[in-house]
């Protein structure tokens, strides 16, 4: 079969040929529909991020993926049921704490491998396997969209943990402010526009930009990071109850406290390299106590995060979805997939459609 790799030496995707994966007990076959692209991939390719499985020479890209049960194995799914699979796998098949009170995405490095990303071989392929309890069903309908079910997750994941910080006491959120506007950022957007009265997302781009099309008709105010820092945004416009920050530019981590709302939350998803920059960490310590602020580091999602995705997913205009996916690529030809330049927004590499 044909699959979508990057070699140890390489730094760029190359079409691979492998056998079909065989199905243990417990795990299902499911041939691959769709498979997106994020910038953790591309951290992926650089060797900025994750790690090859154990004795191979290259790893199959892809963790946002949407197939179809082609063999359900005594899994109890039918077959040409469309399924989402979850990211993050025992370690060496070995189990752990976390596995076992199935919460994976609260393990620490270490202790899970992450399929595409680190220690496990991607989705980015023709078939594959997966244990039965790591695949999320889907409706038919939402099969061209499903490879949006895990960022999805991602936001699930970060808006509850975030938000449950605010619940022991009686928090009114007004405004919410995503920090980039990359896929993660726009999903997010909408997601978060659901919730709030008033919301802001903010980039780095001069108009006209299809990101900022996309912001301005989802009704939300763009803020260009170049002319208003994000701790200048309560004098610009006001401070915010919810800040949800996905570009990975680290003073952004700290920038994020000023623009709170006194008893707002932060939640910082970016993933930078290490970055030195000046702070004045006495204002930031007084910031966070004197206005009850909250700051909290989110990463993966599990299956109940999974699950909210594909009910939010099932809600999302076709339009934002469509905008959203710049490019289809094949798998003979996946260079404009990995292609990151503006005009890119989420790019999909198509192995089958329903
Ligand atoms: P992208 O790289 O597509 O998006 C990042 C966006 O942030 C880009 O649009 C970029 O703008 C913008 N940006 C960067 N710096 C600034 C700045 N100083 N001011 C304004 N805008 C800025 O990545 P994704 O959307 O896929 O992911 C977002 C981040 O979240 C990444 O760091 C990724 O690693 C991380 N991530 C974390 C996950 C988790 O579980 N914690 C899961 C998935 C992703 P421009 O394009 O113009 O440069
Ligand atoms: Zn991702």
């Amino acid at each position: 079969m044909k699959a979508i790799g990057v070699r140890r030496d390489g730094d760029h995707p190359v079409l691979l040929e492998k056998e079909r994966p065989t199905p243990e007990k417990g795990e299902a076959l499911v041939r691959t529909l769709r498979v997106g692209v994020d910038g953790t991939d591309h951290e992926v390719i650089g060797g900025a991020h994750g790690g090859y499985p154990d004795g191979e020479d290259h790893m199959v890209l892809g963790h946002e993926a949407v197939g179809v049960i082609e063999k359900p194995n005594g899994t109890g799914f039918d077959e040409g049921q469309v399924v989402v699979p979850t990211v993050r796998r025992k370690p060496n098949g070995e189990t752990n704490e976390y596995f076992r009170r199935g919460e994976p995405d609260m393990a620490p490095e270490g202790e899970y491998f992450e399929r595409g990303i680190v220690g496990e071989h991607g989705y980015m392929a023709e078939y594959f396997t997966s244990p039965a309890d790591f695949l999320v069903p889907v409706p038919a309908e939402l099969a061209e969209y499903g490879l949006f079910v895990e960022p999805v997750s991602i936001t699930e994941k970060a808006n509850e943990h975030a938000f449950s910080t605010r619940e022991p006491f009686e928090w009114r959120p007004e405004s919410a402010c995503v920090l980039g506007n990359g896929s993660l950022g726009l999903l997010t957007l909408w997601m978060l526009q659901q919730k709030f009265d008033r919301t802001y997302c903010v980039g780095r781009r001069d108009r006209p930009d299809p990101t900022i099309e996309i912001i301005d008709e989802l009704g939300s105010t763009y803020i260009d990071s170049r002319e208003t820092a994000v701790d200048e945004i309560p004098e610009a416009h006001e401070s915010v109850d919810y800040v949800y920050e996905a570009t990975g530019f680290a003073p952004h981590s700290v920038q994020t406290v000023q623009a709170l709302a006194p008893n707002g939350v932060g939640a910082l998803l970016g993933i930078p390299e290490p970055w030195d920059f000046e702070i004045d960490g006495g204002s930031l310590h007084n910031e966070i106590v004197l206005h009850n602020k909250c700051l909290i580091g989110t990463v993966n999602s599990h299956i109940t995060h999974f699950e909210d995705a594909v009910e939010t997913l099932s809600a999302a205009p076709n339009w934002l979805l469509d905008d959203l996916i710049t490019t289809v690529a094949e798998p003979t030809d996946v260079a404009p997939a990995f292609e990151n330049d503006d005009d890119q927004i989420k790019a999909v590499v198509e192995f089958d459609s329903l």
